[in-house]
């Protein structure tokens, strides 16, 4: 496909002036995206650089998590170090001490973040494990921090409860394009995370909610994901890119290329382009520390520091001190 000069620009005015890429213009567009390469590469993320200025303004919002409750999952994400379907050299140990989070999450302040997630495997907390939420969400919120969740699928009841004790935010990541899912976890639906998304809606939580990128899903399939995120109406979304883990299904493909990273982050941004758009897991594997800030010119405006669920990070005290040698401002803990 051809596409003329300043294309990308062109359709960042129009998606800009309130025209929401749909239809066979997301799709020209996306094929673009696919192929862009040399100066229409540096067009495209000059052009979702921009959008996210726009619409966001020069702040980087830095969150961080803690893996509360690891491994032993029941289901079968075939990218997930987790799950108890695989065998993996990922940490099982049950529910941390909330005092345990409250000090992951000290931390993690001194390093910038602002949002604190308390992070579970397994698809829903009950018993002494939502006790345990319920204490380490009010610990969070004691320190000033956004408390945020991610606890699989809950009820109606359990997010009041949450709320009550200062939670702010939920996070469920729908993982990949409804269309592919069924080639990435086979023990529950996919209208079963989208469904525990419009609950936490519906609960009045802002809600974090994205996927994970390079198991294999075509472009389209990232539109795909992108739109159901947008027509889900979530404020924040989380990018992730796949880290191989040995053990699991996707232990053998390889690390996305950061340019192709970087196209993917675009692509969401013009999608979607009031969101924050967060780089998680897997920035270390794609960009290493010396690139790791690169999704920031590409239209995302936010990232994870310190550690992920089952791999390390990059240097925290590093990633913030290049946000602010790159000239953007880093998210005051205390407004809203
Ligand atoms: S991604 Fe979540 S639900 Fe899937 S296996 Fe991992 S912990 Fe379990």
């Amino acid at each position: 496909m051809t596409i003329g000069n300043q294309f990308f620009d062109m359709t960042m005015r129009s998606v800009l002036a309130g025209r929401p890429l749909a239809g066979e213009a997301l799709e020209r567009f996306t094929l673009a995206v696919a192929q862009a390469s040399g100066p229409a590469l540096d067009e495209l993320l000059a052009a979702a650089r921009s959008m996210r200025v726009e619409r966001l303004g020069r702040e980087v919002s830095l969150c961080a998590i803690v893996n509360a409750k690891s491994g032993r999952c029941s289901e079968n994400c075939a990218f997930c170090a987790q799950s108890a379907h695989f065998e993996t050299d990922a940490p099982v140990h049950p529910f941390m001490e909330p005092a345990e989070v409250a000090r992951a999450a000290r931390a993690m302040r001194d390093m910038g973040a602002r949002r604190f997630g308390i992070v579970t495997s397994g698809l829903t907390p009950s018993g002494e494990d939502f006790r345990r939420l319920v204490e380490s969400v009010r610990a969070v919120a004691a320190l000033g921090m956004e408390a945020d969740a991610s606890c699989g699928v809950l009820g109606r009841a359990q997010f009041e409860e949450l709320k009550a004790a200062g939670l702010k935010a939920y996070h469920h990541n729908l993982e990949t394009a409804r269309s592919f899912f069924p080639q990435i976890c086979t023990t529950h639906d996919y209208e079963e995370d989208v469904q525990a998304v419009r609950d936490a809606v519906a609960a009045g939580l802002y809600v974090c909610s994205g996927g994970i990128f390079g198991l294999g899903e075509s472009w389209n399939q990232r539109a795909e994901l992108a739109v159901t995120l947008r027509e889900l109406g979530v404020p924040s979304v989380p990018v992730n890119f796949l880290s191989p883990i040995p053990g699991t299904p996707m232990g053998s493909r390889t690390p996305m290329a950061p340019e192709e990273a970087l196209r993917i982050v675009a692509l969401v941004r013009f999608i979607l382009p009031n969101a924050h758009i967060r780089i998680c897991g897997g920035r270390q594997t794609v960009f290493g520390q010396q690139r790791g800030l690169e999704p920031l010119e590409a239209g995302a405006s936010g990232l994870m520091i310190g550690d992920y669920l089952t791999t390390g990070g990059l240097d925290a005290a590093a990633d913030r001190q290049g946000i602010l040698d790159a000239g953007w401002e880093i998210e005051d803990a205390h407004d809203d």
